[in-house]
């Protein structure tokens, strides 16, 4: 089993166990999909856990959107302001199958980790994002379980790979290097290495 696979089943039980103690109750709804059209960010090693998960469908909606991915990345990489302006664009996550997440399961540990209490409505890209809104607690724990992942994804690969869903997908998809200075050539030669959000290699 890839090792994202085993964080995934244990954060889920953790955040059970955690909002069980606390008595919280997210107002997270299967249909409620605000937080679908948000930049994801994934490694390398949890992109290759979702892999074989993927539909027929799934794979081509990726290799037709990845294209699109890259060019925003290129232009908006450096951009402080990408993020929201690229919430506000609405463009969905390929993954996202009439509102529902169509890789649920297999889902990233960014996504398991967003949950919030509050009113969805503040959950839409118009409604700008309000500290407080999203519980910490459940982000910081898939954080500690991001940062596990990415240990293991150094010792399996001698270097760690971050990008945002699409792209990376999309990459892994189309055959990504296995030698760290072909992935940063690659990445350079695509205009998505490095900038305040682009590709990072580490
Ligand atoms: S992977 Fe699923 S939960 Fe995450 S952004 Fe895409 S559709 Fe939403």
């Amino acid at each position: 089993m890839n090792p994202a696979e085993a964080h995934w089943l244990a954060l889920e039980a953790d955040l059970a166990d955690y909002l069980a103690q606390k008595g919280v109750r997210p107002s997270c709804r299967a249909g409620c999909a605000a937080c679908c059209f948000g930049l994801v960010t994934l490694s390398r090693l949890e992109g290759e856990a979702l892999l074989p998960h993927l539909t027929g469908p799934q794979r081509s909606r990726l290799l037709g959107e990845g294209p699109r991915r890259l060019a925003l990345l290129r232009e908006g990489k450096d951009d402080p302001r990408f993020p929201s302006r690229f919430f506000l664009s609405r463009i969905p996550c390929p993954l996202l199958e009439e509102g529902l997440c169509g890789v649920y399961p297999w889902r990233p540990l960014a996504c398991r980790g967003l949950l919030t209490q509050g009113d969805p409505r503040l959950c839409e890209p118009e409604a700008g994002l309000r500290k407080g809104h999203f519980l910490s607690a459940p982000w910081r724990m898939a954080r500690l379980r991001m940062e596990r992942v990415w240990e293991e994804e150094k010792r399996r690969y001698g270097f760690l790979v971050l990008g945002e869903l699409a792209s990376l997908l999309y990459l892994l998809l189309s055959g990504f290097p296995r030698e760290k200075e072909e992935a940063e050539a690659l990445l350079q030669e695509l205009g998505i290495l490095g900038g305040r959000w682009g590709f990072q290699v580490a």
